[in-house]
């Protein structure tokens, strides 16, 4: 029996950075700089540090990667009436936000393999109606930009990047981030840059729209305190969530490529198991946020490698328009038949930069014993 080896430990990240950490957070207790606003320099240099790392000239600070969609729909004009394309297989923030903007999500059935938006099917979902397309670039990997540019080129569309589970992917060398109009970043603390609770950012080249996101996330206000040209809202970020996040921020280049190199070992292993792995697009390296296979009897599968301490878990046993939630769309599995088809047998396995050699080996062998245990893989 192994100790039991989690999904993700940020207690041991934690210990390999403390001192700074500390650091960080007593400087912001000693200034009492705990709101984000304006005059936050915690704050303030965060934005200009994660603009700077992804490569955009606005980086907008706010309370969590939910709120970073809805402001940013919001501040390019989606609202009543209007749809916007998002994948049936992702985390329900990403449909939740153009709900929350009185807008209708329309769902995009996903591509085997890559588990993300195909952009064939989103084409076919284009209206008058569609105003914007979300593709999210699930797990880590980038989804298909070359197609889905060209889509929202044809169509008008804004393009808005949900990054929530990308900090750092690329595509032929260009950061997820930097193809849309507009990105989206989540702090969750599991996401692969995590605060101690809920912080969220937005990114973009456009000053206009960065400057009505930001109006919107400070309650309408203008240039100048008490000038509130507009009813917004409050979406913060914290001082002390920005002042750790600049600490981890240093540390990201080299926590990805950590986890790109336990996937690739993860993946030499699963190809000689036959199981499947995410395969992105020409050129395309993941973040991966996650490392997610398909298999069969997954419920056993799961089962066995919990015996012997092995957490895993599933992203996401349902596709978003077939639950409750979208019932009212009257949606039914054959509309989406890959995402209907693989979320029967998606299973993420532990991946993160602590994790250690004998942790490794362990996650791969309790994988193996499971999968002898059920058969192997079938088709
Ligand atoms: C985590 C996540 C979000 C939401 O981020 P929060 O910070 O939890 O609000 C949005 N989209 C995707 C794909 C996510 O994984």
């Amino acid at each position: 029996m192994n100790d039991e080896i989690p999904l993700v430990d940020l207690r041991t990240q934690y210990l390999s950075i403390k001192s700074e950490i500390d650091a960080a957070i007593d400087a912001v207790i000693a200034e009492s700089a705990f709101i984000g606003t304006a005059a936050n320099r915690f704050v303030n240099a965060f934005e200009a540090e994660f603009g700077a790392y992804v490569g955009r000239a606005h980086c907008i600070a706010c309370a969590n990667g939910t709120d970073a969609l809805e402001i940013l729909l919001a501040a390019a004009g989606v609202g009543v009436g209007d749809e916007v394309l998002v994948p049936a297989l992702t985390w329900i923030a990403t449909a939740e936000a153009v709900t929350s903007c009185r807008a209708k999500p329309v769902f995009v059935d996903i591509l085997p393999g890559l588990y993300s938006m195909d952009p064939v099917d989103a084409a076919a979902k284009v209206t008058s109606r569609t105003k914007a397309i979300i593709p999210v670039h699930l797990y880590g990997m980038p989804a298909r930009m070359d197609e889905i540019l060209a889509l929202a080129e044809r169509r008008g569309l804004f393009v808005l990047e949900d990054c929530a589970q990308a900090h750092g992917a690329s595509l032929r060398d260009q950061q997820v981030g930097t193809f849309g109009h507009a990105a989206t970043f989540s702090f969750f603390p599991s996401k692969n840059l995590g605060a101690w609770g809920d912080a969220g950012a937005m990114t973009t080249n456009d000053p206009a729209l960065a400057r009505r996101a930001r109006m919107i996330a400070q309650h309408g206000q203008g240039a100048r305190k008490h000038d509130h040209q507009i009813e917004g809202r409050n979406s913060r970020m914290d001082g002390l969530q920005a002042s750790l996040l600049s600490v981890k921020l240093k540390r990201l280049p080299q926590w990805t490529e950590m986890r790109r190199r336990i996937a690739q070992r993860f993946r030499a292993r699963l190809g000689i198991l036959g199981l499947p792995f995410q395969v992105g697009p020409e050129g395309a390296l993941s973040a991966y946020h996650l490392f997610v296979t398909e298999v069969p009897r997954r419920a056993e599968v799961q089962a066995s490698m919990s015996v012997v301490g092995v957490s895993t878990a599933v992203q996401y046993p349902t596709p978003l328009p077939l639950m409750e939630a979208y019932r009212h769309q009257g949606h039914r599995p054959e509309d989406f038949p890959v995402a209907s088809k693989v979320t029967g047998g998606l299973l993420s396995l532990p991946l993160y930069p602590e994790l250690s050699a004998k942790q490794e080996s362990a996650v791969m062998t309790a994988l193996a014993g499971a999968l002898a245990r059920v058969g192997g893989p079938s088709t």
